[in-house]
């Protein structure tokens, strides 16, 4: 396994839309791994593949459930909605208000490419949206109404 670098919102991939992945090979295997060893070594919640400048979809998140990995992820439905403060390891400094869903479900394939749906909530489903909008090329912070700075929190 490897960390990877993590590219900031100036690069131009960040606003990329990804490819799906085709191949459930050994190369998806250790993109995976290495993006579960970065996320964890910067103690994030997710990270998508454009993230470390990987144009598949792809993405890994943790809000302390344990790891899901999300191969060409859908969201298949939502509901309900929730306002809180969102960041992301690709825009460090950088903190704001956004409105996601409060549930949804994900339809996705794991690594070997057995498609399985998920139900997210609160955190969990904030960050699954989070991380298929980097995989269209959306950044969060076009979804702020309100920045804040860290240390006013
Ligand atoms: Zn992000």
């Amino acid at each position: 396994m490897a960390i990877r670098k993590i590219l900031t919102k100036e690069d131009e991939i960040l606003n990329t839309v990804c490819k799906p992945v085709e191949k459930f090979d050994e190369k998806l295997w250790q993109l995976l791994d290495d993006m579960a060893e970065t996320l964890y070594k910067v103690h994030g919640l997710g990270l998508a593949a454009p993230q470390i400048g990987v144009l598949r979809r792809v993405a890994v998140i943790d809000v302390g459930d344990g790891l899901i990995e999300l191969v060409n992820p859908v969201i298949t439905n939502t509901s309900g909605e929730q306002r809180g403060i969102e960041g992301c390891l690709s825009c460090p400094e950088e903190w704001g208000y956004v409105t996601r869903p409060m549930n949804c479900t994900l339809k996705a394939q794991d690594r070997n490419g057995n498609f399985y749906e998920i139900d997210l909530t609160e955190l969990a489903c904030r960050c699954a949206c989070h991380e298929v909008d980097h995989l269209d090329g959306k950044l969060f912070l076009r979804l702020v109404d309100e920045f804040v700075k860290p240390d006013e929190e």
